[in-house]
C-alpha cells in the first residue's frame, strides 16, 4: 500500500544539500508520497517528479503588518504543496496554541496547501497516563472546523523525537494504541480516511515495521530526512 514519507529539515540544509537530496532520489522507483520540508528559503526549487516540496509553517493571517511572517499564498506561489503546522518546535518555541494551529490549517486549505497537522505528548503526560485523553484534545482542537480538502494528522510523541525528546521509539503497541485512537476520534468528526503519520526518531532500520502497523500512513522524519544514505531506505523500505 502507498505510504507517505516525509522529511522535516527544520532549520537545517542548504540549497546545494537540498539539490543534492533531490538529485539522489530522482532515479527512486516508488509509489510513495515522497514529500521534503525545507526552510522557507529554499522552496523555489525544481523537484522531480517523485518528490513534493512543502513548508514547516506559515502564517494564519492572509497578508499584512506581520514582519517576518511568510503566508500560505507565498509558499503555494513557490511550488509548495504541503506544510507543516503545529510542529512541537512551533508549539514550544513560539507559544502555538491548538486554535492558532487550526486557524494556520484553514489557511493552509484556502491556499491548495495539504496541513500536515502535528500532534503529540509530552513524557510526563505519557507517564501519568494522560497519552490518549491530550490526544484526543490536540487532535479535536487542531483540525479547522469542516475542513475544505483532506488533511493529514502526524502524531509525533514529544518524548520520541531524537532532537528535543529522548530519542526513544515507542513500541509497536503503544503506536498502534494511539494511531487507532486517532483514527477513532477522526471517524467520530466525520474525517474517516484521514492519512495518520507516525513520526520520532524513525529510521531506515525502524520504517518498515513502523509502515506496518493498522492506521500508520507512513512517516514525518527529522533527523534521518537530511542526508540521501539516511533518507532514501526510508522510501525504499516499502
Ligand atoms: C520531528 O521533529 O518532526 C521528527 C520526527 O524528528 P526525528 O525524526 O529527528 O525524531
Amino acid at each position: 500500500m502507498k505510504k507517505i514519507i516525509a522529511g522535516n529539515w527544520k532549520m537545517n540544509g542548504s540549497a546545494a544539500s537540498l539539490r543534492t537530496m533531490l538529485d539522489a532520489i530522482a532515479p527512486v522507483q516508488t509509489e510513495n508520497t515522497i514529500i521534503i520540508c525545507p526552510s522557507f528559503t529554499m522552496l523555489n526549487t525544481t523537484v522531480p517528479a517523485n518528490v513534493k516540496l512543502g513548508a514547516q509553517d506559515i502564517s494564519e493571517y492572509e497578508s499584512g503588518s506581520y514582519t517576518g511572517d511568510v503566508s500560505a499564498k507565498m509558499v503555494a506561489d513557490m511550488g509548495a504543496k504541503f506544510v507543516i503546522v503545529g510542529h512541537s518546535d512551533r508549539r514550544k518555541n513560539h507559544g502555538e496554541t491548538n486554535e492558532t494551529v487550526a486557524a494556520k490549517a484553514a489557511t493552509a486549505l484556502a491556499h491548495g496547501l495539504t496541513p500536515l497537522i502535528c500532534v503529540g505528548e509530552t513524557r510526563e503526560q505519557k507517564e501519568s497516563g494522560q497519552t490518549m485523553t491530550v490526544i484526543e484534545e490536540l487532535v479535536r482542537k487542531s483540525i479547522p472546523t469542516k475542513p475544505s480538502a483532506p488533511i493529514i494528522i502526524a502524531y509525533e510523541p514529544l518524548w520520541a523525537i531524537s532532537t528535543t525528546g529522548i530519542g526513544l521509539t515507542p513500541t509497536h503497541d503503544d503506536i498502534r494504541a494511539v494511531h487507532g485512537h486517532i483514527a477513532k476520534i477522526l471517524g467520530d468528526m466525520g474525517l474517516d480516511g484521514t492519512v495518520i503519520l507516525f513520526g520520532g526518531s524513525v529510521n531506515g532500520n525502524t520504517a518498515a515495521e513502523i509502515m506496518a502497523i493498522e492506521h500508520v500512513d507512513g512517516v514525518l522524519v527529522g533527523a534521518k530526512s537530511l542526508e540521501p544514505n539516511d533518507f532514501i531506505p526510508i522510501i525504499k523500505a516499502v
